[in-house]
């Protein structure tokens, strides 16, 4: 009972959940043994599943990890959410995340940060002040509970790297499927162009049956791709005979920590092992992606969280006598956190109507020049290999001062996302620190299948 208390309040310490709901996990599993008698039993009966905070869940407070949406129970639910519980799974809670999704290390939650179970080879064993690590963010309470065993799977959603950095950061895996792939009804909008749920699991495999319960065409969603889901778990195969896997030149930075660059090698090496052929390919617009990205990402946000007024959801902040005006202003000032208001300030910049032009605009356009150099690099191969993170895990703390080295760490991340582009991050390696550092594979347009194949062959 000791042992096992130590271990409930260790689990506790790292903060993963916002909100627990074993009950939900506990009729799923009930209903799991009733349907094994029956003979009925469904892909995920009774796999007991972390849900990350930013998918509306019946019934069950959903916050974003913001104090403007504390205490908001929805009256529907997520159809990402939906349709894990109509493949059996069950859920034990609402995992933390940066508010609003917004942040690469889970540290702008208002429920405070989430701690990773992992620690530098110095750094102990005991949560040491100074010597914990970011988790990743923003599904940075999913990858510490799938980390820490928690839970064996868990949902997230990338924007920007949100599944990919967080995975990579813990030693676990994750994909971010195609743009369009997962309906993105009922998540929390953060840019709704760049939005895209996907599963979070402790390998290759178990993401693949996540999200061939969690993809499908979705009417209440106008960007959802009307489309088959494929097997994908089914197709899993670790040959990549015939298979060509492209190298991009320009993610080789100059200066990058020599850990990366040794793991990049040795997943060159692994996936010539599986039977590919390696190329080197070029991605042109490369250096443009992050800040087009830091345009993109806070217009499209400051248009999304216009809406949290006071009014319609979460927190209202009236004070004595006030009008409309000031409750909009008192609301949204109290309800909002630093980084969210620092997203909104920029977004609304570069929407308006003087800077429109030579800022969104001039971003867009570089958006599709980096799709385009995702295109011609695809006609000479089948995936691309890359580091997810320039770094591993970073110390709680070490970047909250200088929000520029924070969006820095979402370098490699940011290119698939604003093509769309299907793209997953494997455990390849663990530095000198013996931390893990993760290999980003990225894919054409609906060929998800190629990512795990790819993702297969190196874990
Ligand atoms: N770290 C990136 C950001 O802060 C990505 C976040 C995400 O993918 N949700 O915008």
């Amino acid at each position: 009972a000791e042992a096992f208390n130590a271990n409930v309040a260790g689990a506790k310490a790292l903060n993963a959940f916002i909100v627990e709901t074993p009950e939900h996990a506990l009729a799923a599993a009930k209903q799991a043994d009733a349907d094994r008698a029956a003979g009925t039993l469904k892909p995920l009966s009774g796999v007991p599943i972390g849900m990350k905070d930013l998918f509306a869940t019946n019934g069950v407070q959903t916050t974003a990890a913001s104090h403007m949406l504390e205490g908001f129970v929805p009256r529907y639910e997520s159809t990402v959410s939906q349709k894990l519980w109509d493949a059996g799974a069950g859920m034990l809670g609402k995992l933390n995340l940066d508010q609003f999704a917004m942040g690469s290390s889970n540290e702008t939650s208002y429920f405070g940060n989430v701690i990773s179970p992992w620690r530098r080879k110095d750094g102990g064993p005991n949560l040491k002040e100074g010597a914990a690590l970011a988790p990743g963010g923003s599904s940075g309470g999913s990858s510490a509970a799938i980390a820490a065993r928690l839970c064996p799977a868990a949902t997230g959603t990338d924007t920007g790297g949100s599944i990919r950095q967080p995975a990579a950061f813990t030693g676990i895996s994750g994909i971010k499927p195609t743009y369009g792939r997962c309906s993105r009804w009922g998540i929390v909008a953060f840019a709704s162009s760049l939005d895209q749920a996907g599963p979070m699991a402790r390998d290759v495999r178990d993401c693949a049956i996540m999200l061939q319960n969690m993809a499908g065409f979705d009417a209440k969603d106008a960007t959802s791709l009307d489309l088959p889901v494929p097997d994908w778990e089914a197709a899993l195969s670790g040959d990549l005979k015939g298979k060509k896997v492209g190298i991009p030149r320009e993610y080789r930075l100059d200066g990058i920590d020599p850990d990366i660059d040794a793991m990049w090698d040795a997943g060159i090496a692994m996936l010539k092992d599986a039977g590919a052929e390696v190329v080197e390919i070029s991605l042109p617009h490369t250096k443009y992606a992050l800040p087009a990205y830091y345009i993109i990402a806070p217009a499209e946000a400051s248009s999304n969280l216009a809406r949290y007024d006071g009014v319609r959801y979460g927190l209202r902040d009236l004070p004595q006598g006030a009008g409309l005006q000031d409750m909009y202003a008192a609301t949204r000032a109290e309800g909002f956190g630093p980084e969210v208001k620092r997203r909104i300030m920029i977004g609304t910049y570069v929407l308006s109507a003087g800077f429109y032009d030579a800022y969104y605009t001039q971003a867009q356009k570089v958006r599709a020049l980096i799709s385009r150099d995702f295109t011609a690099a695809f006609e000479t191969c089948d995936v691309i290999l890359a580091p997810t993170a320039p770094s591993a895990a970073f110390g709680l703390g070490e970047k909250t001062a200088d929000p520029l080295a924070m969006y820095l760490n979402d370098v490699f991340a940011v290119p698939a996302s604003l093509a769309g582009l299907p793209a997953m991050s494997v455990p390849a390696a663990l530095n000198r620190e013996e931390l893990p550092l993760g290999l980003q594979i990225i894919g054409k347009a609906f060929d998800e299948q190629g990512v795990l194949n790819a993702g297969l062959a190196i874990e």
